[in-house]
């Protein structure tokens, strides 16, 4: 296939550095990383983006889309317009919130049928594993999905039950004999009943009814389930920072466990949270700043694999009320990376450890080998980021359905000027072109 694009900055991040390059795209793929002063061949564009950084565009395995059933709350076409004005050019869709949930292969089928024509990024689905459905998840799997959700404490809707430890057991006992993945919402049931739970405004109180010890016991008894079955495990959304010697541990007694973490755990804390202020409640919490602190060290040694949004949006009305009644979800999917980057840039790292944590980290988990890097062979997609440039976040400039978002007002660094899907740009400050994603099927 002929080079049909030449995409040129003085920045752009590769697996190998930060370096003034020109990128050959040909047919939507990279076909070579090449000298910034390459020539461009004969029948090529080129687009020159000056010192803007060139990105690999980022990877995000956790939203929460709710297409169909729960559109009010978010879907298909918002959603990929919102990831693609954040610089994302992959999301996997969580099973649960939509109706159906994503635990048949007609349900994914239903899924898929409703998301075709609606999506301005690359789409995939996770499977979710409930307490009946351990016949489906093979079919599943051979359908696409990329690997399958469980809760082990109730998910928040009734039609997703959570699985005790003898069904997680059996759950992963059918995965590992196809090396499929489990992702866990690691909350343990019992420590969570034994909390205080006092209904109220403040956030103290909504904090002390979600401990890290939930989180704590139930990634100790993940760790000791995926050794037992040497199934192949990830951590969702870890905000307790407790939990980073078990897993570090884990891994380095080869246990098959991976690590996320999110951008609000990274970046907003429990100290600046006002009483009422429900747009922060998610399960897990956001924790203190000395919990913070050590997240961002678990991210810089590795034990943390990938950061990514777990955007789970509702309407307004739901995120009302006191702590115990609000929706527990973050509307974060446009923000995710100058979120990350204000706070990366002032704890000393690179735009290269950000691309790690938010794009190669999370296509790795996935499995997504055309994703993740600027290199030969790679899909052609590109976050085009002006660093410096900073912003205070205006809901009302969010692409997202409902725009209540814990960042409002929040002065972030690093605006995406333009998002490149399969080298075509699909995003140009501000201006979305018509939904070109396509639907991601595991091993394609
Ligand atoms: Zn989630």
């Amino acid at each position: 296939m002929d080079v049909n694009l030449v995409l040129r900055s003085t920045r752009v991040i590769t697996p190998e550095g930060t370096r003034p390059a020109s990128i050959a795209v040909a047919g939507g793929t990279i076909a070579a990383v090449l000298p910034h002063d390459a020539e461009v061949p004969a029948g090529a564009r080129l687009e020159d983006v000056g010192d803007l950084a060139v990105l690999p565009g980022l990877v995000d395995t956790h939203v929460h889309v709710n297409d169909p059933g729960r559109t009010a709350w978010e879907g298909f076409w918002t959603a990929t317009r919102a990831a693609a004005a954040g610089g994302i050019t992959t999301l996997l869709d969580m099973p649960l919130n939509s109706l159906p949930p994503t635990t048949t292969v007609d349900h994914l089928r239903v899924k898929r049928d409703v998301a075709r024509t609606k999506t301005h990024v690359d789409v995939g689905f996770w499977g979710g594993a409930l307490p009946d459905n351990v016949k489906d998840l093979r079919p599943l799997y051979d359908a696409g999905v990329f690997g399958f959700k469980c809760f082990l404490s109730p998910s928040g809707v009734d039609e997703f039950p959570q699985l005790d430890q003898d069904r997680l057991a059996a759950s992963l006992a059918e995965l590992a004999a196809f090396d499929g993945l489990m992702i866990v919402h690691a909350e343990d049931p019992h420590e969570l009943a034994a909390a205080p739970q006092k209904a109220g405004a403040a956030y103290t109180d909504f904090l002390a009814s979600r401990p890290p010890a939930a989180e704590n016991t139930a990634i100790r008894n993940l760790i000791d389930q995926a050794r037992r079955l040497r199934a192949r495990v990830h951590v969702l959304h870890l905000s307790s920072a407790d939990a980073l010697p078990l897993l570090a541990a884990a891994k380095a007694e080869g246990v098959r466990i991976t690590v996320e973490s999110c951008p609000h755990f990274l970046t907003l804390t429990a100290e600046e949270i006002p009483d009422g202020a429900t747009e922060f409640k998610c399960c897990p919490p956001i924790r203190e700043a000395a919990n913070q602190d050590l997240l961002w060290q678990g991210l810089a040694d590795g034990t943390i694999d990938c950061v990514v949004s777990d955007h789970s949006p509702s309407t307004a009305d739901l995120k009302t009320g006191d702590f115990a009644s609000a929706w527990g979800g973050i509307s974060s999917l446009q923000l995710g990376l100058p979120a990350i980057w204000a706070e990366a840039r002032r704890r000393g790292h690179s735009l290269e450890d950000v691309a790690r944590w938010m794009s190669a980290g999370p296509a790795r988990l996935a499995g997504l080998d055309r994703k993740g890097a600027i290199a030969a062979g790679r899909d052609a997609d590109f976050a085009v980021l002006a660093p410096d440039a900073a912003f205070t976040v205006d809901p009302a400039g969010l692409q997202h359905k409902n725009r209540v978002t814990a960042y409002a007002g929040k002065t972030l660094h690093g605006v995406v000027t333009a998002t490149w899907l399969r080298g075509e740009r699909v995003y140009d400050r501000g201006v979305l072109t018509e939904p070109g994603g396509r639907l991601l099927v595991r091993g394609d």
